[in-house]
């Protein structure tokens, strides 16, 4: 398949490896954006969270807490960790990743997105995703 994430995992394209489990691998993201910028994927081929088999994306969350710790055990306080599920929410390689941000007091990171404000009254954004 002609995805650049599975060319990753089927070692055809490098990457720096910081982690790999049975269902999932961790490497550095290349974007140069931010110090300790991470992807976790699945091994397995999907496009994002709505269409990952549940072995797979319960193996993800396992291996993105496992990754959480390591970076934990080696001097940071905490993590970020951003996805984007479709074009519309910004995602650009169409196979499923989480990003990975390690943390620590006073980087000076600002890993939020400024929404600007919302533009509907609550309740009525409410109804519109429980209704
Ligand atoms: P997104 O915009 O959420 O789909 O994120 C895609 C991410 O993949 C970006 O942060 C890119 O920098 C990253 N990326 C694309 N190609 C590679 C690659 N070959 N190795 C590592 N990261 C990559
Ligand atoms: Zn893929």
């Amino acid at each position: 398949m002609d995805c650049i994430f599975c060319k990753i995992i089927r070692g055809e394209v490098p990457c720096r490896k910081v982690c790999e489990t049975a269902h999932a691998l961790v490497f550095m993201d290349i974007a140069g954006d931010v110090d300790g910028h991470m992807l976790a994927v699945p091994k397995k081929h999907c496009k994002n969270l709505l269409d990952c088999d549940e072995e797979s994306l319960h193996g993800l969350m396992d291996t993105v807490k496992q990754v959480s710790h390591q970076c934990i055990e080696r001097g940071y306080d905490g993590v970020n960790l951003l996805h984007a599920s479709g074009e519309s929410a910004g995602q650009s390689v169409p196979h499923f990743h989480i990003h990975i941000i390690p943390r620590k007091e006073g980087d000076g990171i600002d890993a939020w997105p400024k929404f600007g404000g919302a533009k509907f009254e609550i309740d009525r954004i409410w109804k519109d995703l429980t209704e």
